[in-house]
């Protein structure tokens, strides 16, 4: 009987709440299906995106990164470079009044405020360096005689020079042609075909020699995009 009484009664419940039940199955069953399409969801991700895509991932953000242009400053050292393939050193620099080297054009000791490069008649002359010229005139006892600002208070001048190229005002860069050698500078007739070249660092001369056998740079810093 009692048995029997609680089916009747569990019948009973079934049956007064039938829609009840069938709305919980629903909402249970459309929470299953949510939860295995976001399981799937999650699975067809890591597999898809994750394994191939991790070796993937690596190139794929590496890339942008290295062609994204990056500015890097890099130091480069530019050198002054001789004007002239000289054969030899004629008179050579001194630099104070009391250090004379022997004139034989002039017959006498003096002050050379520059060096004298021995090259054949007609060799070409070229800047030393990037500049501009300041200043090209004629004196009996230079020759043809350019001067040239290198930049940074340093003033070359070229001379005992023939076939002058350049005007005053004009830009150069290092190694454009100036002139030729020649016999132009009367007081250093004797040298024979030469450059006598000066160098004057603020307004001082010194000696050539360093610039001219490329000792002397200047560091230039660059933006390059990498
Ligand atoms: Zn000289």
């Amino acid at each position: 009987m009692n048995s029997t009484n609680q089916t009747n009664k569990f019948t009973r419940f079934l049956r007064n709440n039938a829609a009840l039940l069938l709305l919980v199955f629903c909402v249970v069953a459309i929470g299953a299906v949510v939860i295995a399409v976001s399981v799937t969801g999650d699975n067809v991700d890591t597999p898809v995106g994750g394994n191939p895509g991790g070796t993937t991932d690596t190139p794929v953000v590496d890339k942008p990164i290295e062609d994204t242009p990056k500015p890097v400053i890099v130091k480069e050292k530019i050198y002054f470079a001789s004007p002239v393939a000289y054969q030899s050193v004629g008179m050579q620099y001194t630099d104070d009044e009391l250090l004379f080297v022997f004139n034989p054009t002039l017959n006498q000791w003096a002050t050379h405020n520059g060096v004298d490069l021995l090259a054949p008649e007609n060799t070409p002359v070229t800047s030393m360096y990037d500049g501009v010229v300041v200043e090209v005139g004629e004196s009996y006892g230079m020759g043809h005689y350019i001067k040239v600002d290198h930049g940074d208070n340093v003033v070359a001048t070229y001379a005992s020079l023939a076939d002058v190229e350049v005007v005053a005002g004009q830009n150069v860069a290092k190694g454009d042609k100036l002139g030729v050698v020649s016999t132009t500078a009367s007081f250093e007739f004797s040298d024979g075909a030469h450059l006598h070249l000066e160098v004057a660092v603020n307004g001082k001369q010194v000696d050539p020699m360093d610039y001219v056998e490329g000792k002397v740079y200047r560091e230039i810093e660059r933006t390059i995009m990498e």
